[in-house]
């Protein structure tokens, strides 16, 4: 990151250039960019350190979580700007 300026818009979640690498919702057809990350397993076929990860734009949260929710799959979120949680998903 060679200028402060963009790099505090990045914290505030606020206008990235076009060059950063803001991954884009995961929504199939959407390429706005995420600014949730929804961290997910399925209980059945996935270990319990398993750790799937979908990337959701404001528009399509609700969307992706429902998906999830509506499976009983234990599910959190968090920023794309924030570090990944390595920690289980209870
Ligand atoms: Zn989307």
């Amino acid at each position: 990151m060679s200028s402060g300026e963009f790099d505090l818009r990045s914290r505030l979640g606020g206008y990235l250039p076009a060059e950063s690498t803001v991954p884009a919702c995961s929504r199939a057809g959407c390429e706005q960019p995420a600014a949730t990350r929804i961290e997910w397993r399925n209980p059945r076929i996935h270990d319990v350190e398993r750790i799937k990860i979908w990337l959701a734009c404001e528009e399509h949260l609700d969307f992706l979580l429902g998906f999830l929710s509506n499976r009983d799959f234990p599910v959190r979120t968090s920023s794309v700007h924030d570090p990944v949680n390595e920690a289980p998903i209870q």
